[in-house]
């Protein structure tokens, strides 16, 4: 059969604990935070953010240096570069990064400074991209796609696990549809259905999939009701002057209210 079958909870029964050591780990019945800004922009954004972080004991940040954008003269990311010193800077002080990788050139000069290649919803259905994750030992963050089914991000991560690496987590980060009224609609129904069908973490990200800073943390909130083993979200010293994506930025006091907010929703499931 052509069918997904090592992702699918009928071959593997436990949930897959993905470990970062230092008692660190991705697993079901936990809940996984993962904030920071949409780009990595300079040092003083980095170390704000970490402090933001540490105080609130997130120990994981996210931030691109490869940026995927619809515009070509838009922020890029600061590439390589960039990504030693936000890797330097956040082992530092124990925290792991999550950033994204956009082809398969850039996995062997990221992997030193990564702790988690993050796969962009632009390149879910990549299949080389896949295929050469499937081979490096790091973990990874395998978003939806765009326009993808549930069945189609299974089918992507069959690529990544069958070919060995099996440190993988998934990502719903909204779909597009008719509605316009945001810019993607977060698919909830993925959380339970993806719960069912695979062993991997379901992580959510509902910056991307709402797209409106005011409706990220009700989102992230229903996202934890709903099953996710953990939240990915932007935030931002200064939202509003992000290098990318700041309408969906949360400001630091706002991380910090929906940090304790997903703690006591998380304690009610
Ligand atoms: C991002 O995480 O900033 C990003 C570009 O996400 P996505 O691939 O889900 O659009
Ligand atoms: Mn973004």
């Amino acid at each position: 059969s052509d069918d997904y079958r090592l992702v699918s909870r009928k071959w593997k029964v436990n949930p897959t604990v993905i470990d970062f050591g230092d008692g660190l780990t991705v697993q079901e019945g936990d809940l996984t935070i993962m904030a920071g800004p949409c780009s990595i922009e300079n040092e003083d954004q980095i170390e704000k953010t970490i402090q933001h972080l540490v105080a609130n004991n997130v120990r994981f940040m996210r931030g691109g240096v490869f940026k995927p954008r619809s515009s070509p003269y838009s922020f890029r990311g600061l590439g390589l570069e960039g990504l030693k010193l936000f890797y330097d800077m956040c082992r530092a002080h124990g925290i792991k990064i999550v950033t994204e990788v956009m082809q398969v050139s850039q996995i062997a000069p990221m992997e030193p400074y990564t702790d988690v290649f993050q796969v962009g919803a632009r390149n879910t259905q990549n299949f080389n991209l896949l295929d050469e994750l499937g081979k490096v030992d790091k973990p990874v963050l395998l978003k939806r796609g765009i326009s993808g089914t549930i069945d189609e991000l299974l089918y992507s991560a069959e690529y990544i696990f069958s070919g060995g690496n099996e440190k993988l987590m998934l990502c719903e980060r909204g779909i597009r549809t008719y509605e316009t009224a945001s810019r993607n609609t977060l698919d909830l129904n993925a959380i339970p259905i993806l719960k069912e069908k695979t062993h991997l973490p379901v992580i959510v990200d509902p910056s991307h999939g709402i797209g409106i800073r005011e409706y990220v943390e009700p989102m992230a909130l229903a996202a934890i009701m709903a099953g996710a083993d953990g939240i990915i979200y932007e935030t931002h010293e200064k939202p509003e002057e992000a290098a990318s994506d700041g309408a969906q930025t949360l400001s630091f006091s706002e991380s910090e209210r929906l940090i304790r907010k997903m703690q006591k929703t998380f304690e009610l499931r």
